[in-house]
């Protein structure tokens, strides 16, 4: 039986912090790339573009900080990803 790890940093977050909007990537809008889809930092609240976008910038934001805990910024999706622990976890409103 597989044992099921799980990610203590979730404990860090309260809410689940989503983005201002309009939802744009930070960065994409900085040097004019465009993304596919948008995720948002847990620790600083700042919104990155996905692994699917040219420039996966939320990825890049963990390896430059740290910060651990992404969340889709995608409308109708409610799940949170942690980077170091590589798990999903869906989360409920
Ligand atoms: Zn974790
Ligand atoms: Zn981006
Ligand atoms: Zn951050």
């Amino acid at each position: 039986m597989l044992k099921r790890r799980t990610c203590a940093h979730l404990n860090e977050i309260g809410n689940v912090t989503l983005p201002r909007e309009p939802a744009v990537c930070e960065e994409c809008v900085k040097n004019g790339s465009s993304w596919v889809h948008l995720r948002t930092c847990q620790t600083c609240g700042h919104t990155y573009c996905c692994d699917s976008s040219p420039e996966k910038h939320a990825t890049r934001h963990f390896h430059e900080t740290g910060h651990p805990v992404i969340a889709s910024a995608e409308p109708g999706e409610f799940w949170l990803w942690c980077f170091v622990d590589e798990q999903i976890t869906p989360y409920t409103i």
